[in-house]
């Protein structure tokens, strides 16, 4: 075994169960980050709100919420006997079979016994002293460690939008990431959905047949294209696994760790006819290739841009049969793929049923929440339920939530009141011993996201490993480098000079 006499609970404060290592959060970056820690020989404990692991996938369990990158390409990779004997039963699983599989994750590893679920991280302060971290859960009882891991999720903190009444609405109401766990049943329903973006999407697709009506009350329209899921056949399974190694190595080449290669032509280097059979193509193929394997300048050159867009509006236009509808649903004010893009099944089409209405509250905004429904501008809607889609307070909202305390007491919440300081979205000066997987600036929020996770976990089991064998026992980013990381950042994603 490992000496971790080094990092070992000799000096923890009393009354406080002390451990090497908390790591706040069993999602998918938590549960790795335990798996990795435990190897090493140090002692682990995780906190979990939730009463299960999964994070992301234990919260949305909302209807039709699913993968859009290929379940394949979003599993772990870090070991090979689990990704051998685990068998994705579609391209894009839906949020069940997600859960399950993290479910086996933790069953195979063991992970649950170093995890205290129903357990609300409220606050962890620095004690400069004995170089320890003391953390304080909802309930009182508190923790002591010599490193503390951030896996908070970078959308953990739901929105509920600021329309004065939303308490008064006597129906039922539901944030998309506080879905209930028990079916609900949409059957002889007047349901209103509050915001389209990629969850708004798959809602809306997916409860369109089953309500009685669906008002859809949208403020900014996206571009959204065919996911074309389907099942995986037991050949093409077996293609999959025996081509994992090739797969994850592509993975690690392509920006956002995604499947899909950027076609390496320019938009107006090929004709015209050539230009629309490409996209054609792409517009059948599955998931984010029209997005990611489109000409290289589709995102950069706004005349490429508003060729490729003028595209895919036609083909909403041919979607929807109510051209009046269909203009409501092509996006006037940002070109394609610069914002998400959701991936939709039959989304368009849902807009052709009768029961089905769309709403543009930036014509008739909405005006309050009503004891029965929804008011705009110039109409009064009556509704059985209200679905909330409006989204996140990303990434910093779930680090406002807890009260972390560095060097001197200095708050986390108040340094980055302005924005963020951070090293490389994994540090923050002020705050020793401390590290926060896909924190913010950390690329990881911008990419197929367990492929940017493993690469944050594996780094600061490094820096663990590295802490055991030297015997150090505090470390701290600098400010020097939080700011040279940040200019490094502008320089090279956003092109600052
Ligand atoms: P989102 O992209 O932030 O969309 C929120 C929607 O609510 C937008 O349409 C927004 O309109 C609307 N909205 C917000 N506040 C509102 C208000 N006060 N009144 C009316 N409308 C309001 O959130 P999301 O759809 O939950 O997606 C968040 C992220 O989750 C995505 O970017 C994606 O990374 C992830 N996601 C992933 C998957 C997947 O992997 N399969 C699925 C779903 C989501 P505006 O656009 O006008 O602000």
């Amino acid at each position: 075994m490992p000496d971790t006499q080094v990092l070992g609970a000799t000096a923890h404060a009393a009354g406080s169960e002390a451990v090497d290592v908390i790591v706040i959060g069993a999602g998918i970056a938590g549960m790795y980050q335990l798996h990795s820690l435990r190897k090493l020989g140090l002692s682990v404990l995780g906190f979990e709100t939730g009463s299960g692991v999964g994070g992301t996938w234990y919260w949305n369990r909302y209807p039709g919420a699913r993968f859009d990158s290929e379940s394949y390409t979003y599993a772990y990779s870090f070991d090979e006997d689990l990704l051998a004997e685990w068998n994705w039963s579609e391209h894009f699983a839906a949020q069940p079979e997600t859960l399950r599989y993290l479910n086996h994750v933790a069953d195979r590893f063991d992970l649950r016994r170093h995890i205290r679920f129903n357990s609300t991280v409220t606050a962890a302060r620095w004690d400069e002293a004995r170089r320890r971290w003391d953390v304080t859960l909802q309930d009182g009882a508190t923790f002591d460690c010599r490193f503390l891991v951030t896996a908070l999720g970078p959308l953990s903190a739901a929105t509920l939008p600021r329309i004065p009444g939303t308490e008064t609405f006597k129906g039922q109401s539901f944030h998309t990431h506080d879905w209930p766990h028990e079916e609900v049943d949409f059957t002889g329903k007047r349901v209103a959905v509050i915001g389209t973006g990629a969850t708004g999407v798959q809602v809306i697709q997916t409860i369109a047949p089953q309500v009685a009506s669906l008002t859809v009350f949208q403020r900014t329209p996206n571009w959204c294209t065919p996911l074309h899921n389907k099942p995986i056949a037991a050949d093409e399974q077996a293609k999959i696994k025996a081509n994992y190694p090739a797969m994850f190595e592509i993975l690690r080449q392509t920006p956002g760790c995604y499947i899909h290669i950027t076609d390496p032509r320019g938009t107006f280097e090929v004709t015209e006819a050539e230009r629309e059979a490409f996209w054609e193509k792409l517009y059948a193929e599955p998931g984010f290739s029209i997005w990611m394997a489109n000409f290289r300048d589709v995102l950069t050159d706004p005349k490429a841009n508003a060729v490729f867009s003028d595209f895919v509006a036609r083909k909403i236009r041919q979607r929807v049969k109510d051209p009046k509808v269909a203009e409501m649903l092509i996006p006037k004010c940002h070109g394609f793929g610069t914002r998400r893009v959701p991936q939709e099944t039959h989304y368009y089409e849902a807009f052709n049923l009768p029961h089905v209405r769309l709403v543009d509250i930036k014509a008739t905004p909405i005006e309050c929440v009503t004891e029965t429904g929804i008011r705009t501008s110039d109409a009064e809607y009556e509704f059985d339920m209200i679905i909330y889609a409006t989204g996140f307070d990303a990434v910093t909202g779930a680090f406002d939530r807890v009260d972390f305390r560095g060097v001197g007491g200095q708050s986390l919440k108040e340094k980055w009141w302005e924005g963020p300081k951070t090293f490389l979205g994994l540090m923050s000066a002020g705050f020793p011993n401390m590290l926060t997987i896909v924190g913010p600036h950390n690329a990881s929020t911008r990419c197929n996201i367990p492929r940017c996770i493993e690469q944050n976990v594996e780094w600061i089991t490094g820096l663990m490993e590295h802490c055991r064998d030297h015997g150090i026992t505090r470390f701290e980013a600098t400010s020097a480098a939080e700011y040279a990381g940040a200019e490094q950042m502008l320089r090279e994603f956003y092109g600052y000079q």
